[in-house]
This record gives structure tokens, sequence and C-alpha cells, in this order.
């Protein structure tokens, strides 16, 4: 597969699981298109049970649902967890016949499933993320056509999931998009009211960004903004969440820290774009300015943290630009 080994995938656990991570794979809200998918492979096997699984660590999570209600069952018990040792999809016509299931709690007791067809969910980098699979509690025969059947709807449970998280990004820089920011500082609100603590918001906007547009073009201006991004992660840690929340701006989220280590980073990072040449040119420099503001579980509106943010940031540019002010 592209051109790799395929057992270097199949056999690189850590990988697998940031491939999950990465596609925010694994979480069980139910989603009407993966719901979809299942009820159209249910009615067209004629099997009681369809699932889409992803197999996390130690669980394996259902995306999607039918004749069974589940979120999630442990991993060392899924037919799953077979079936995402291969690129192939597993069948098995009879559990009772079969060495590697016939002992399996799913098998003699509670589901006491006798077939079952799985197809991997395999990313475009080879990773197998879980399954879509049926069973059913009668043995029976599977067709090359129905095992195709299933190997297109894996296919279209993966596009759906890179689908959903590149709706996620914004298109010129990779960075998180202002939607998934607003949601991503929700969640942070939400967690915060249960393990109370502090975070805070940096409102970043890059100076005179006009001008580099009029001097160089607009093109060359999109390389700024992608290699801007770029600094800004670069100076952050592995949960501070950035995003492009406007055409220059950007919105840093950084969670579990106060307002003095917050502005450690700012200045840091200001500092890191004030010296970057941009585009690798000597006259292609560019400036930011910094808003921060720091929240607690108090904190019950996003808009007043957003709000507040803007705020300091607009002080940051009445005060001169290229600083940063809380
Ligand atoms: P200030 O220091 O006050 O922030 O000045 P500024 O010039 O950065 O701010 P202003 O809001 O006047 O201009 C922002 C510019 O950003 C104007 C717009 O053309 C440019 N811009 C917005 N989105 C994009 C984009 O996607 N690509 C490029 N190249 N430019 C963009
Ligand atoms: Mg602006
Ligand atoms: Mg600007």
């Amino acid at each position: 597969m592209l051109g790799l080994n395929p057992r270097d995938e199949l056999d690189d656990e850590a990988g697998r699981i940031e491939a999950l991570i990465r596609l925010d794979a694994a979480t069980s809200s139910s989603e009407a298109s993966f719901d979809h998918i299942t009820k159209l492979l249910q009615i067209a096997l004629e099997m009681e049970m369809v699932t889409i699984s992803l197999v996390g660590v130690d669980k394996q999570t259902f995306k999607a649902c039918q004749g069974l209600d589940l979120t999630e069952s442990p991993r060392e018990i899924a037919f799953c967890n077979i079936a995402i040792r291969s690129y192939e999809p597993l069948i098995i016509e009879d559990t009772h016949q079969d060495a590697r299931v016939k002992n399996n709690p799913l098998v003699t007791g509670s589901l006491f499933l006798r077939s079952y067809i799985g197809a991997p969910l395999t990313t475009a980098d080879g990773y197998n993320l879980g399954t879509i699979c049926a069973f059913d509690s009668r043995p029976r025969r599977f067709t090359a056509r129905e095992s195709e059947m299933i190997i297109k709807c894996a296919e279209l449970v993966v596009n759906q999931l890179e689908l959903r998280s590149q709706a996620k990004l914004d298109f010129l820089t990779g960075v998180l998009n202002r939607r998934s920011f607003a949601s991503e500082l929700e969640r942070e609100m939400a967690r915060l009211k249960r393990r109370p603590g502090k975070a805070v918001v940096a409102f970043l906007d890059i100076d005179h960004f006009k001008r580099v547009n009029d001097t160089f073009g607009h093109p060359v201006g999109d390389i700024v903004l992608r290699e801007f991004a770029g600094i800004v992660a670069s100076q952050c840690r592995q949960n501070d969440l950035l995003a492009r929340v406007g055409g220059e701006e950007f919105a840093v989220l950084l969670p579990d820290t106060d307002l003095e280590s917050a502005q450690i980073w700012a200045e840091r990072t200001r500092k890191q774009v004030a010296e970057t040449r941009f585009d690798d040119n000597d006259d292609l420099r560019v400036t930011v300015s910094l808003g921060l503001v720091e929240f607690t579980e108090k904190q019950t509106s996003a808009d007043v943290i957003t709000s507040m943010a803007d705020r300091t940031l607009y002080q940051a540019k009445r005060q001169g630009r290229n600083r940063v002010v809380t």
C-alpha cells in the first residue's frame, strides 16, 4: 500500500492510535452519515447486527450500531481486533468451527455469535482504525459480492471520517478553523467546570499585513500566512490549540495555563515572528500583536472571553503594534 510494506503499518500500534486521534475517530457520538452506512449494510447482507467499530488502546468504540445497543466493549474479546491485523475482510462463516473465536465469550454467551464479516477501515496512510462489521446468531456463507460490498462500505466510512476532520481545518494553513476553535473553547470551559483551573486565550493579528499583499502580491501573502501559522505552532505545546479565525488573525487556546506563563509564551512567539525572514526573503518580515485573556471555571460565556481578547489585541495595536497586551 502506497509503496510501503503493509506490515509496517499493521505493526505500528502507536501510529495507529495517532491516526485515530488525528481523525478524532474514537468519539462515540452518533452521527447520521455513519448510521446510514450501517443500515444499508444491514439490509444488503440481511444480518442481525452491523457496527462501525474503532479499536482503541484497550476498548472498541462503536461509531454506529444496528441491532445492538452498545457504545463500547473490551478490545481483547473483539473480533475486530483480529480483523485489523489484515487489509482483507475477516470472514467467519461459523464461529463454532473457528479455533480463533469458538471460545470467545461473544460466541459462548451474551450474543451467541455464529457468523461474522468485518472489513478493516484503512486510512490513506495504511492504518487500520477499526472495522465495519456484520454479525449474526446463525451460521451463514458469504459471497464474493457481499465481501466486495462491505469493502466499499469501509471505504465510505473512512472517507466520511476524513471529510469530517478536514471540515475542522482551515484550508490555507491546516490549523483549526474559526468554527472548531469556538467549539474547542466551549469544550475547555466545560472541562474547567469539572476540574477548576486556569486557561488563556490569545488573539494574534499580523501587523500591517495589507502592505505584504500590496508589495509582494497575494500569493506571497498566503505563503506568509502559512509560515506564520507554522511559527506559532512551533511555540505551542501539544495540548495548545491554534486556529485561524480571520484573514490574518489567529487564536490560541492554552489550557492549564495562567496569565504569567502565557505572557512568556506570547513574548517568545512575538520575538520569533519578528526575527523570521518569510518566504526566504530578507526584505519580507512581519510583526504580530497579541492580546491575552485568562479565564477560569467562573467564566460562563465564550463570547465574553473572545471579546475581552479582542479588546486587549486592539490595545496592542493602538499602543504601536509588535507587542503583547494582557
Ligand atoms: P493591522 O496592523 O491594523 O492589523 O493592519 P493590517 O493591514 O494587517 O489589517 P487590515 O485588516 O487592514 O488588512 C488585513 C489584510 O489581510 C487585508 C486582506 O487583503 C489580507 N488578507 C485577508 N485574508 C487573506 C488571505 O487569505 N490571503 C492573503 N494573502 N491576504 C489576506
Ligand atoms: Mg486584522
Ligand atoms: Mg492585521
